[in-house]
Order: C-alpha cells, then sequence, then structure tokens
C-alpha cells in the first residue's frame, strides 16, 4: 500500500471578507488535530492571508495563495510573487486553477513560470489539471490531462514530494456534480503514467495525486477509498467549517490506514 499522506486544501476563492475569513480560520481546531495523518492547506484570497496566517500561528494547518506571478518582481500591476507570498507566512500555492486557465486564459507556458518561480520560493504547489465537459464528451480526457501536465511540469525537475497534483475535471468545479470515484481514478492513473513517463515509476508513486470537483461532506468518504486519489481540492464545502472538517477526517482515516 502507498506510503503518502493524504492531503486536503480549502479553496476559499473570491468569497468571504476579513471579519468572515478570520472566524472560519478560528475554527479549524479540528482540523489541525487530524494534521499529521492527513496534510492540509487553505487558501484564503490575498488580502486575508497575513491576517489568517497569525491566527493560524503554531498550527500546523498551511496557508497558501491561490495564485503567483510567473516573474519575480517589477513593474507587474496587480500580481503577487511567490516570494511575497513566502513572506506573508504562506507555504503552498495553487498553480493553474481551471478558473485561472479557462477563466483568464492562462496557458501551460506561463504556468510552467509560476511554477518555477513557486519551486524555487520553497512553497508547495498544488498543480491543478483536468479537461472541459466539451473535452470529456468527444473522448479528449486523458490526453487533455497528459498535455497539460507535460506543458506546465516543462523544464522542472520537482521531488516527489515538494509539489501536489490536483485533477479537476471543470465540468466538476463549483457545479455539484462530482466525477465517479471510477472516472476520477482512471485519469490519477493517467496522470501518474505521465508522471513515470516524464520522471520515473519512484517518482509517480510517491507524489500526491488529489481530486476536486464538488467534493463535499457525504462524497469525500467514497473518493478517498480509492488507492489512487490521495485527498482532494476542495471549494465550497472549505467555507463550511463542519463539512471541511469532515472531509479532512475522511482523508485522515485513509492516512492512519496506510501507516
Ligand atoms: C475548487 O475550487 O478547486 C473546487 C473544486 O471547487 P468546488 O469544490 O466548489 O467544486
Amino acid at each position: 500500500m502507498a506510503q503518502r499522506t493524504p492531503f486536503v486544501g480549502g479553496n476559499w476563492k473570491m468569497n468571504l471578507d476579513l471579519a468572515r475569513s478570520t472566524a472560519l480560520a478560528s475554527e479549524s481546531g479540528g482540523v489541525a488535530a487530524a494534521c499529521g495523518t492527513v496534510d492540509v492547506a487553505i487558501f484564503p484570497p490575498f488580502p486575508y492571508l497575513a491576517k489568517v496566517v497569525e491566527v493560524l500561528r503554531g498550527s500546523p494547518i498551511r496557508v497558501g495563495g491561490q495564485d503567483c506571478s510567473s516573474e519575480k518582481s517589477g513593474a507587474f500591476t496587480g500580481q503577487v510573487s511567490a516570494g511575497m507570498l513566502v513572506d506573508v507566512g504562506c507555504s503552498a500555492v495553487l498553480i493553474g486553477h481551471s478558473e485561472r486557465r479557462h477563466g483568464l486564459g492562462e496557458t501551460d507556458a506561463v504556468l510552467a513560470h509560476k511554477l518555477g518561480r513557486a519551486l524555487e520560493a520553497g512553497l508547495l504547489p498544488i498543480v491543478c489539471v483536468g479537461e472541459t465537459l466539451e473535452e470529456r464528451e468527444s473522448g479528449r480526457a486523458h490526453d487533455v490531462i497528459r498535455t497539460q501536465l507535460r506543458g506546465t511540469l516543462a523544464g522542472q525537475s520537482p521531488s516527489p514530494g515538494s509539489l501536489v497534483i490536483a485533477y479537476e475535471p471543470v465540468w466538476a468545479i463549483g457545479t455539484g456534480r462530482t466525477a465517479t470515484p471510477d472516472d476520477a481514478e482512471e485519469a490519477h492513473r493517467t496522470v501518474r503514467q505521465t508522471l513515470a513517463d516524464l520522471y520515473d515509476v519512484r517518482f509517480s508513486e510517491s507524489v500526491r495525486v488529489i481530486y476536486g470537483g464538488s467534493v463535499n461532506a457525504k462524497s469525500a468518504a467514497e473518493l478517498f477509498a480509492r488507492e489512487e486519489i490521495d485527498g482532494g481540492l476542495v471549494g465550497g464545502a472549505s467555507l463550511l467549517a463542519e463539512d471541511f472538517a469532515v472531509i479532512v477526517a475522511a482523508a485522515s482515516a485513509k492516512g492512519k490506514a496506510r501507516r
């Protein structure tokens, strides 16, 4: 059985305000207690990062940015560098979330630069890949996953522990429609096979591959029961402290079973 420690990320997207972000972070005691058998990170909006870091000081829960710049510093109005995230106490970052790939047109080439910046700054990047509904229905889902992975990892030689891959089918994000455990596991196998081709089998078997797309307190345990699924990236349900705690507990149970 794989020894990979499960990972759960909570992507708050552009939700909450400062008071509610602080309150939600303060309610994460149960989640923090599970850390050890599961790694947990939350991704608040940029303006709230420093405050959330302060609230979670001493907690094993990581705080991360929802994005970082492909540039190191300079005249890039509105952008936030990987170094700035580290400076305010972040230790993780989302790279290539579909709301940036598809919503903002970020290409694999841009994302490869972002990934490079994140790795050189010492952040744990969560690299997101996944197909649209049209790509799935036309039988291209696995090709898309391979292409996005190859493009985003181009030129990088990460260690398996230095990043996490999130398989997030676009049609399942924020829609309430979850991939079946079979479909998710099949996609995860494609991710691992691509990583084995790019690096080696040891790498592909050691790296954590998590699922994202309408994971909730009800679906988490069934998804995480699959050997290939090492946890989840959670949007909507991460805004509800109790639901997020249930999801983390499901991943923690898997972490315990793997010991
Ligand atoms: C996400 O933001 O990565 C996500 C999967 O969102 P949701 O859980 O709301 O589908």
